[in-house]
């Protein structure tokens, strides 16, 4: 399957060329500047205290603040680190910075949800940066720039791709499942021409607890994801945006937290307003990346809780 993703080695070295001079961050540089951020992003990371370490034992996400787009940390009981999509690629050296924070050196997993640049534009400097155990997005491709800058840093790092099909399991560790809910393996056809609907999404319970995270899947993937939903915590699809979110779903998920990531003031007036009086109305505390800064919160298996300073 990974040849599906491959590109002739020329323009991969070509490619290669360019990265290196636009990553966001190289190894040298995002050291000692974690919150040093690029113009369009993160909307409070200039002034946020340095993320929660996550606690042994628990399952913990990191929703960080870079601005509009989606970058999402989980860390597992286990402690293994899974990136899921990298944000915009302006937000891509204080992505780094979050992630120096946390100690972290190793990815166990890369999932980019969809091949959209505020989804993995960041990518594009988190690759070259960090070991990393496996890559995983939908079979999707595109012709955007982004996109085959994220493909030559994977493929100048060795790493292969994994395919997201539904029903995978992708758990790293015996305590928290992790279940493709979407999209089919031929995430082509099941997206038409609309990259959104590719979205990985994923499931992922501990204990009593369970996650949904849903990139910026819409209502008509919405209304095919298969199995149980309900889930205590709901990471918001495309960005709160009246697309996604229909009321039919939130009914089956029935989320006690909503997480929208979210830039502010952005100029596709993300969240609605009324996606925003459902989830309420649903009885979901809504939390906003532009209003918060990066959110944390985490599980040990009995309730979600939000972890502050
Ligand atoms: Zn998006």
């Amino acid at each position: 399957m990974r040849s599906r993703f491959r590109r002739p080695a020329a323009l991969a070295a070509l490619c290669l060329a360019v990265c290196l001079c636009l990553a966001g961050c190289s190894l040298s540089s995002g050291a000692g500047l974690p919150y040093a951020s690029a113009s369009s992003s993160p909307s409070s990371a200039a002034s946020s205290p340095a993320p929660v370490p996550a606690a042994e034992g628990a399952l913990t996400l990191h929703f960080f603040d870079v601005g509009q787009g989606d970058a999402t940390l989980v860390t597992t009981p286990a402690g293994e680190n899974i990136l899921i999509d990298g944000g915009p690629r302006a937000s891509g050296q204080a992505l780094c910075g979050y992630l120096d924070a946390l100690g972290i050196r190793r990815l166990d997993r890369v999932i980019a949800t969809h091949p959209h640049e505020d989804h993995i534009g960041g990518l594009v400097a988190v690759i070259p940066r960090y070991e990393i155990g496996e890559v995983v997005m939908p079979y999707y491709p595109a012709t955007t720039k982004v996109y085959r800058d994220l493909l030559t840093a994977i493929d100048q790092k060795g790493l292969s791709i994994t395919p997201a099909a539904q029903g995978m399991a992708l758990g790293l560790d015996s305590q928290s499942a992790w279940q493709v809910l979407w999209p089919p393996e031929d995430a082509e056809s099941a997206a038409g021409d609309n990259p959104n609907n590719a979205s990985v999404v994923l499931r992922i319970t501990f204990g009593q607890d369970a996650v949904l995270l849903t990139g910026d899947a819409e209502k008509e993937v919405e209304a095919q994801l298969p199995g149980e939903l309900a889930s205590g915590l709901l990471k918001v699809g495309h960005h709160g945006s009246s697309t996604s979110t229909s009321a039919a779903f939130l009914k089956k998920v029935a989320p006690g937290f909503a997480v929208i990531m979210v830039g502010q003031d952005n100029s596709y007036n993300h969240p609605n307003a009324k996606v925003v009086q459902r989830l309420t109305q649903a009885g979901a505390q809504v939390l906003r990346t532009d209003e918060a800064g990066t959110i944390t919160l985490q599980s040990q298996g009995q309730g979600w809780q939000r972890i502050e300073d």
